[in-house]
């Protein structure tokens, strides 16, 4: 699927210096989207192969107020540290993905479901005439083709990751899984992503210890 790249006047770029150091920060407006997403670029990417990358939707309660009840706070930190560790890499941070796209009003409602009846993640949505996922990657493809990546090894344990990128043109040479502690708050989550929503989550049959995440490498 080949589709427009991003216009020079939705997008700039300055350093943003952070407590891991300091990353390009690349701003934009996706022309197709509407939403301002950004890329943290570390180091060079233009040109290469195989660089690291990780597309993150967007979730406030999870990588702002750090609620346990997703993982998405963690695997951010984790996936931010990757890149670190890597020396060079790309994190996407895909607005508008709240609860896989039906936004924050929407996802908020699903966890009243999932409080007082005991609903899991796709029920809880699915039970008031919402989408399971809707969301949508080519804002993080035309990041990538702009930053001149030319192929990534995909940080996500969602393997419908792998060929929503690819729908889009994104070579994914592999997938690194990107695993977080199963917690007595997470573990309903992260089951129904396993049974549910074919994500590869082998740290709920044992301890995977944080930050041994990237080891293995899979095939995409
Ligand atoms: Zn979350």
């Amino acid at each position: 699927m080949r589709d427009q790249g991003i216009d020079r006047n939705d997008i700039a770029e300055a350093d943003l210096r952070t407590r891991r150091g300091v990353f390009r920060a690349v701003a934009f407006r996706d022309p197709v989207d509407g939403h301002e997403h950004m890329a943290l670029v570390r180091g060079d990417v233009r040109g290469r192969e195989d660089v690291l990358v990780r597309t993150h939707s967007e979730c406030m309660t999870g990588d702002i107020f750090a609620a346990t009840r997703c993982e998405c706070g963690d695997q951010l930190g984790a996936a931010l540290d990757a890149v670190v560790r890597e020396g060079a890499g790309v994190l996407v941070y895909l607005r508008g993905h709240e609860g896989r796209g039906i936004g924050l009003v929407a996802k908020v409602r699903t966890h009243i479901l999932q409080d007082d009846q005991g609903l899991d993640t796709v029920d809880s949505a699915t039970a008031i005439g919402l989408p399971v996922d809707v969301r949508d990657y080519g804002p993080a493809a035309r990041v990538l083709r702009h930053l001149g990546v030319r192929s990534v090894r995909l940080m996500s344990n969602n393997p419908d990751k792998v060929s929503a990128l690819e729908a889009y043109g994104v070579r994914v040479s592999s997938r690194v899984p990107l695993l977080v502690p199963v917690s007595a708050d997470n573990v309903r989550y992260l089951t129904a992503k396993r049974d549910r929503l074919g994500h590869d989550l082998p740290q709920l049959d044992g301890p995977v210890r944080l930050g041994e995440a990237p080891v293995s490498e899979v095939r995409g």
